[in-house]
């Protein structure tokens, strides 16, 4: 008879989610599922602006882990994982226990980068990663404001798609221009990354929605009532969203796995953990050591069909992995008003309707998949 082996799904990201539905599929005398997030409701990161927004519900945009788990009869573990132990094949959790498996997939996503600030200077600082804490600081923060219908500012520190998105979303929640909002890009200017199409398409929009834009000044601190930025000067302050670039989990380090100089995990073409016959990872957490990938979801819900393929292969004994080979070039569309979104592919992108019409049927149709 054939022992089960045991297959352990770290954190419940794009490409998770995906392998687990695919693992129902499969012979269940062979395997024992078991899937360990510190959430027990997974967002998808593509619809969370337009939540905020109020135009989705939240059942819409997450994923209910314990029922899809109940459904295919899986273990469920609400805990955070704390260090892997590679070497004996087993995780510790954050209550200190150990879990064993014969094969894991790693896609836990990334953890802020804190701005400093001072000791009581904590109110209404709100950081867009990780997407799952967000959500839980913008509802309290609605509930807040519908309570009191007090006048809030908002400053967006970052200048990528996703604080754009999120600048965007709170006008459209807070329509009045008597809630200030405004974009503090770092040390570059508006979505730097992106084509001069896209950017002249995003400035236009900022000043359509009265969003006022400071580029190339950094905040260096973050004071209970303003903010220092690096240039000298001292603006005034009330809710932070911060989306500035992610670090990496401490926990590959902590677990002496194959990092790159920002502790990202390494992989190899075949998303295993370099050096690991037994251990993938995936999505924003790793490093694809074979070309450097941007940290966008479009690339962990690409990853998600090979990691399963590639359990797929070690469970059935078979030595044929295939290989992860990312796109060059992927398409980027940015909610920029009521029902509106910047399309941009390559050199090229229009705004208006039809670009979101799009991006929500790609969105409404990834989560009907697997919701
Ligand atoms: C507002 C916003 C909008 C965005 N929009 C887009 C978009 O439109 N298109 C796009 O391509 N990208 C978008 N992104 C980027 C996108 O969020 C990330 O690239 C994507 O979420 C990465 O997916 P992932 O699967 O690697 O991890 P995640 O989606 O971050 O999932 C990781 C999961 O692991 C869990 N976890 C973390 N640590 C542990 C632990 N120690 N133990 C147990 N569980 C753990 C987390 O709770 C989480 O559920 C957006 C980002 C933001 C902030």
């Amino acid at each position: 008879m054939q022992i089960a082996k045991k297959i352990l799904l770290l954190g419940s990201g794009h490409a998770n989610i995906q392998v687990l539905h695919q693992l129902a599929l499969l012979d269940q005398s062979h395997i024992k599922v078991t899937l360990i997030s510190d959430v027990t409701n997974s967002p998808y990161s593509g619809m969370i602006p337009s939540y905020m927004a109020g135009i989705y519900k939240a059942e819409q945009l997450h994923f209910d882990l314990l029922k899809i788990c109940l459904q295919y009869k899986f273990n469920f573990i609400v805990q955070k994982v704390e260090k892997i132990e590679a070497r004996e094949n087993r995780v510790q959790l954050s209550d200190g226990s150990l879990i064993d498996y014969d094969i894991c997939s790693i896609n836990i996503g990334i953890e802020p980068r804190t701005i400093p600030n001072e000791p009581n200077g904590q109110t209404d600082i709100i950081y867009l990663k990780p997407i799952s804490k967000l959500i839980l600081k913008w509802d309290e923060l609605i509930e807040r404001s519908n309570k009191s219908n007090e006048k809030i500012d908002f400053t967006v520190i970052g200048g990528g798609a996703a604080a754009f998105e999120i600048a965007i979303a709170c006008r459209r929640r807070f329509p009045d221009s008597k809630h200030k909002i405004r974009m503090i890009t770092g040390d570059h200017q508006l979505l730097f990354s992106q084509n001069v199409s896209t950017r002249k398409l995003a400035y236009k929009n900022l000043k359509r929605l009265q969003i006022d834009l400071i580029e190339n000044v950094r905040v260096i601190k973050i004071n209970k009532d303003e903010l220092e930025l690096s240039d000298g000067q001292k603006i005034p302050r009330k809710v932070c969203l911060i989306g500035t670039s992610a670090q990496a989990s401490p926990i590959f380090r902590l677990s002496h796995l194959p990092v790159n100089h920002d502790g990202f995990v390494r992989v190899d073409e075949h998303l295993r953990i370099e050096g690991f016959q037994n251990i993938f990872a995936a999505g924003d957490c790793c490093d694809f050591t074979a070309r450097s990938l941007p940290k966008a979801g479009v690339f962990a819900v690409r990853e998600g069909p090979i990691l399963f393929s590639n359990i797929k292969a070690l469970i059935d004994r078979s030595s044929f992995l295939i290989d992860y080979k990312p796109q060059k070039y992927f398409l980027t569309i940015m909610v920029s008003g009521h029902n509106r979104a910047i399309f941009s592919y390559r050199g090229f992108a229009f705004e208006g309707k039809l670009a979101w019409w799009i991006k929500n049927f790609i969105d409404l149709k990834f989560m009907k998949r697997f919701q």
